[in-house]
């Protein structure tokens, strides 16, 4: 087997999915120097940062954090759109416990209890196949040792069918897009929110809205990547 693979190397090498350099045998999805080259926030060692800036009198978080940041055209770009567009599950995958690592080193979101990725709207997982998000809180919830929760919180509401209504509208209709189901079940629990992308937190906001009225629920979010306005 490892000579077909070192064979089939030879004819189609694996490529970077961030740089698109040829990858060594030993390298898995993203080579060792994007590993350690890739623009990392390290927000979770932060108590302020961007990303808690962002949700600031929006969501009361515990903590934010995000893996990268993101940079146009760059090697994050390429990686999310592998991710997105070539349907890379197991890249995600393995981001995620990429990220993990780093996180239990830093005994950050030690006393998280559950992970909870944002969910695709059930036509619209339909039509892509899968939830990158999903994916990703997979490779974290391994990496974490935390249940990772995919049931109870669910999208409602197809937010594509919204685009045709204006900003009022739309803002009106924030308040049903998510709903979670027995959240009893998520009293006092502090749940780590999971999506690919944060840039201007309104989905993270409106997933806030379904979860906030459990008592003594805590939130924390986390990222792929975070496009800082800046
Ligand atoms: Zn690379």
């Amino acid at each position: 087997m490892a000579l077909i693979n070192d064979f089939l190397s030879l004819i189609y090498p694996r490529q970077c999915e961030a740089c698109a350099n040829n990858l060594f045998k030993h390298e898995r999805y993203i080579c060792n120097y994007c590993k350690l080259n890739l623009p990392k926030s390290n927000y979770h060692q932060l108590i302020d940062n961007p990303i808690i800036q962002t949700f600031a009198g929006r969501i009361p978080l515990a903590n934010g954090c995000t893996y990268y940041l993101y940079e146009k055209s760059g090697r994050v770009q390429k990686l999310l759109h592998a991710i997105k567009y070539q349907e890379q599950k197991e890249l995600a995958r393995y981001v995620g416990l990429l990220y993990a690592k780093e996180l239990c080193d830093a005994n950050s979101l030690a006393n998280v209890d559950v992970v909870i990725p944002i969910p695709l709207h059930k036509n619209k997982l339909k039509a892509r196949g899968f939830n990158q998000s999903e994916w990703f809180a997979k490779g974290l919830s391994e990496g974490l040792k935390k249940p990772m929760e995919t049931v109870l919180f669910e999208r409602v509401v197809d937010t594509k069918t919204q685009t045709k209504k204006n900003r009022y509208q739309r803002w009106e209709n924030v308040e049903g897009i998510f709903a979670l189901h027995q959240s009893e079940s998520f009293s006092d629990k502090h749940i780590l929110l999971v999506d690919d992308v944060i840039t201007t937190g309104a989905t993270l906001e409106a997933a806030w809205l379904a979860i906030k009225s459990v008592p003594g629920v805590k939130v924390s979010v986390a990222s792929i990547a975070f496009a800082t306005k800046a």
